[in-house]
């Protein structure tokens, strides 16, 4: 179905469409100045890190998963309530998901269940090898506990900052704060490359590693030599411009994320009982989807019904991954959190490009279909 108001159309605009035609026609020795521009627009935000383009966020996360010594039969713990790719990349490496559910205000991994499964865990005699935390929404998981039970326990930490960039955990940026960091440039993300991604880590020789694996594990030789598995992860120079390119507004485009949930905010909250993700002081989202939980179920499929028949794109929350057909074996350490985001939550239209009258007019859906019966 076409959607009148997409839930989040990516923002290219004129300017940067006419500079990549310029990048485009320019082609041919452009491939090394593509990825320095990008390399160079990315740096401000990660100063300390090295870090890794590549075409995706799942090869970032597995990769980050092989280089912190995660192998066959290790169990990783992850959230139930995430994207699919971060348990695909756990299973890439023969590795064992252990879903571990929501605590109710933030929507993230819960660190009490963690700590719960870390021992339990342990007292079976099971190896796990990594913890990876998802900020949900873009919106930052408890990190200061993460870290201290990963350190406790010690196991590296991996964040998958899918659609986080641009999202802080006391004043540093989401993806920076445990051994490797992931972010997704696809298209309906924050800043996208038309599909790619970025691996950033603190490990010394990590990122050298990763671009090795990346680059289908070529090894220097006058001729094509092949010492281990390797993938093809990089990401092309096209996308790279395009990003060098996005990022130039990104601080534009993030205060709009913010005065647009703001504003939802403001004039939903409480309305028929509606719930926003809740924001810690320690951290600052990049609030890449405004999402909010109805009162119920049968509330929230009325909100669907009725912005979707005004052409009015809207989505249901991740359905967690304990509850899906290829993941429901895997171990589960439960509180009911995640399943009932799935039963009441909803993802706004968020796109920068949103107005205001439309913004408006999509709150007026929503208030006349949970204040009517
Ligand atoms: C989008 C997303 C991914 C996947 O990113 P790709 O770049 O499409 O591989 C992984 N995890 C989460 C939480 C996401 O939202």
């Amino acid at each position: 179905m076409q959607y009148r108001i997409p839930l989040h159309p990516p923002d290219i605009s004129p300017e940067v469409q006419q500079a990549l035609g310029a990048e485009i026609a320019a082609a041919g020795h452009s491939q090394q100045k593509a990825f320095s521009d990008f390399y160079a627009a990315l740096r401000p935000h990660f100063p300390a890190r090295e870090m890794l383009a590549l075409n995706s966020c799942t090869a970032a996360l597995h990769l980050g998963l092989r280089l912190l010594g995660v192998g066959e039969g290790d169990r990783v713990l992850c959230p139930t309530f995430t994207f699919a790719a971060t348990v695909n990349a756990i299973l890439y490496q023969q590795a064992t998901p252990v879903f571990i559910d929501s605590e109710a205000g933030s929507w993230n991994m819960d660190p009490v269940l963690v700590e719960q499964a870390l021992a339990d865990q342990q007292r079976q005699g099971k190896k796990v090898a990594a913890i990876v935390v998802v900020h949900a929404y873009g919106t930052p998981a408890r990190l200061d506990e993460l870290k201290a039970l990963a350190s406790a326990f010690q196991l590296p930490l991996l964040e998958d900052a899918a659609a986080a960039f641009g999202a802080y955990y006391k004043g540093a940026m989401v993806g920076t704060l445990g051994d490797c960091g992931a972010y997704s440039f696809n298209y309906n993300k924050i800043i996208t490359t038309a599909g790619g991604g970025l691996l950033v880590s603190k490990q010394p020789g990590l990122i050298e590693q990763a671009d090795y694996l990346a680059g289908q594990a070529r090894a220097e030789a006058p001729y094509y030599h092949h010492e281990q598995m390797g993938y093809n992860y990089r990401m092309n120079g096209l996308a790279a411009q395009l990003g060098a390119l996005q990022l130039a507004h990104f601080r534009a485009k993030l205060m709009r994320k913010k005065q647009l949930f703001t504003t939802y905010r403001q004039l939903l909250e409480g309305v028929g009982g509606i719930a926003f993700q809740e924001l810690s002081d320690d951290v600052e989202s990049n609030y890449w989807l405004t999402s909010f939980l109805a009162p119920s179920e049968e509330a929230k499929e009325k909100v669907l019904r009725r912005l979707r028949g005004q052409g009015i794109e809207c989505r249901m929350l991740w359905r967690p991954m304990h509850c899906q057909p290829a993941y429901s074996h895997f171990p589960f350490y439960s509180s009911g959190v995640a399943e009932e985001l799935f039963q009441r939550g909803i993802s706004l239209p968020s796109g920068v490009g949103l107005t205001e009258s439309q913004q408006q007019a999509i709150v007026e859906l929503v208030e006349q279909s949970l204040l009517a019966d």
